[in-house]
């Protein structure tokens, strides 16, 4: 019903950035190469997702707007193993509940586009021919126009633009080979080309978080059985006061976790004065089966099932790479 999609929204969607955030998701898993971000007046006014996935096939469209209804996942095995960014069927209902949401989608096997979008009191399902390339566009305007009381929690339009930008800054980090562009009334404000084969990852990262750190950052690479970990680290001497480039990705998507920030301190040690943050952007991959990360709808923590494993996995490797380094 609309009110349980409202309450359910109130778990997904916090402001504009968090629909940003599902969205993208939702076109990287349908495959997206080439994602376009339109934002108006801080995303208050509207938000326009468009990409070039595999779409929404025409008789998929009403199911895609309903709780619930998810593509994803099938079992609960498949629960267990969660692979794709989005998984509990929720964002696109709850979103819709909360603004004057359009979906608009062509699969390549159809000859034209459908758009749908839900309409009356009892949020019925409006699906009509539309004109799209191949692909999905998600229109979201007037978020929480029919919530005055969230809407009146939102900060002001570069505040809640700058949320949109950290949001896009931390999934292209993840999509090296996947091109995001992010427009702000009009105007381009950020393009991050794909990288291109054979290309240093560096640049891409450089141009996402800033040149300064990709110039200094120590490279390191480690396995362990399944546990896989690479990325950049700031050295030391360098360090700032900022903590504005901690970026630890766990299986492509980005944690703030107690327990890995723990290990990444840990491994500087004494090395970093207590007033100064490292800068990372790590890589941390293992097996589905071995991380729970179906915590939160905002999916940001985590659990692991052999926590202690992976701590001692990450700290020796990153302690490793600055006893390096400074060796
Ligand atoms: P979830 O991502 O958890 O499955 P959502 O509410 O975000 O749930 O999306 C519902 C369904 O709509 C998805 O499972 C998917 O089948 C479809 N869908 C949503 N966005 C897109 C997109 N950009 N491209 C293709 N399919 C999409
Ligand atoms: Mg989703």
């Amino acid at each position: 019903t609309q009110l349980a999609n409202q309450i359910a929204a109130g778990e997904v969607v916090e402001r504009p950035a968090s629909v940003i955030k599902e969205l993208v998701e939702n076109s990287l898993d349908a495959g997206a190469t080439d994602i376009v971000v339109d934002i108006e007046k801080g995303g208050s006014r509207r938000m326009l997702i468009r990409d070039n996935g595999k779409g929404i096939p025409q008789e998929e469209l009403t199911l895609a707007l309903s709780r619930h209804a998810t593509s994803k996942i099938s079992s609960l095995d498949d629960l267990e193993a969660i692979m794709s960014l989005g998984f509990r069927g929720e964002a696109l209902a709850s979103i819709s509940s909360v603004s004057r949401l359009r979906l608009v989608s062509r699969t390549a096997e159809q000859e034209s586009a459908f758009s749908a979008f839900c309409e009356g009191r009892d949020m019925a399902v409006v699906v009509e021919p539309s004109a799209h390339p191949i692909g999905t566009s998600v229109d979201v305007e007037d978020l929480f126009f029919n919530t005055p009381a969230r809407r009146k929690f939102l900060r002001t339009d570069k505040t809640e633009f700058g949320h949109i930008e950290e949001v896009v800054r931390r999934i292209a980090l993840a999509y090296p080979n996947v091109s995001f562009r992010l427009n702000h009334n009009g105007q381009s404000v950020r393009h991050y080309p794909a990288l291109r084969e054979q290309a240093d990852p560096l640049t891409r990262i450089g141009r996402i978080v800033g040149k300064r750190f990709a110039e200094e950052a120590i490279y390191l690479e480690q396995s362990y059985g399944d546990l896989k970990l690479y990325g950049w680290l700031s050295p030391p001497d360098v360090c700032r006061h900022q903590n504005d480039v901690q970026y630890f990705y766990v299986n492509d998507r980005m944690m703030r976790d107690r327990l890995l920030n723990h290990a990444v301190r840990q491994a500087y040690g004494e090395q970093l004065p207590e007033d100064r943050q490292p800068s990372f952007v790590l890589y941390f991959t293992l097996p589905a089966r071995d991380v729970d990360v179906n915590v939160h709808p905002a999916k940001h923590e985590v659990r692991f099932h052999q926590s202690r494993q992976v701590h001692d996995f990450v700290f020796t490797t990153l302690r490793d790479a600055l006893a390096q380094y400074a060796g």
